[in-house]
């Protein structure tokens, strides 16, 4: 899947809605300071559905909403909409029957988040599955900010592992055995408490 637009309203600096059209081939974020380059690259991993504060410089979620100038009051929610182009068919199943995917994220004060793809109601996770089965994501070794060559650099082989696998794209595979593990705890614990029932009756 290529993306192809980033749209951003209300988002830290972006306050009036902005488009990006992303064009074929790898994409570099040239300016001067403070302009705003890795507020857009933090648009791309938020939309995808980034849940940490911290990797979008912030203490809490709400504080990607624009804060504020000196001649604009703050806004209430900030929004980004991915858009990408699917016309190869190549977004996982579920999400395969259209030529344009368009996820949609909203953070609205004191509400908190919700997305949309192709204009439906989805869960955070099923974004996040989705870019993990594509082989991208919020953490995708192709989104490259400032500092990040020399840090791949230094990193440990574990870290550099898990960039390979993501490239492997069997990243969504580590979620979904999480979730089977837990599932299967749960069903652990209700057959001994079958069991201890069934002492009990005995
Ligand atoms: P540098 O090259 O110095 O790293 P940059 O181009 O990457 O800069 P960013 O860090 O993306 O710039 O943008 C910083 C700007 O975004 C600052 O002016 C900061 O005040 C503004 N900003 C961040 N969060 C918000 C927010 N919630 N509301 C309004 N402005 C914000």
């Amino acid at each position: 899947m290529r993306f192809s637009k980033l749209k951003l309203t209300g988002f830290k600096s972006f306050v009036d809605p902005t488009d990006l059209i992303i064009a074929d081939g790898l994409t570099g974020v040239v300016g001067p300071n403070g302009c705003g380059k890795s507020n857009l690259l933090e648009a791309l991993r938020w939309v995808m559905g980034e849940n940490r504060p911290k990797s979008m410089r912030g203490g809490a979620m709400e504080d990607v909403i624009f804060a504020g100038a000196a001649t604009r009051p703050a806004r209430n929610f900030a929004e980004v909409v991915l858009t990408m182009d699917n016309s190869e068919r190549l977004a996982p199943s579920g999400f395969n029957d259209s030529d344009q995917l368009e996820i949609v994220r909203r953070i609205t004060r004191d509400v908190g988040s919700a997305y949309k793809t192709n204009g439906k109601d989805v869960r955070a996770r099923d974004v996040q599955m989705l870019f993990a089965d594509a082989s991208t994501g919020a953490h995708s070794p192709a989104l490259v900010g400032q500092n990040r060559i020399a840090e791949l650099i230094n990193a440990k082989p574990r870290s550099r592992r898990r960039i390979l696998e993501e490239a492997a794209g069997i990243s969504g595979l580590y979620q979904r055995r999480h979730e089977a593990e837990l599932k299967l705890k749960g069903t652990e614990a209700n057959l001994t408490r079958v069991d201890d029932v069934l002492e009990q009756l005995g």
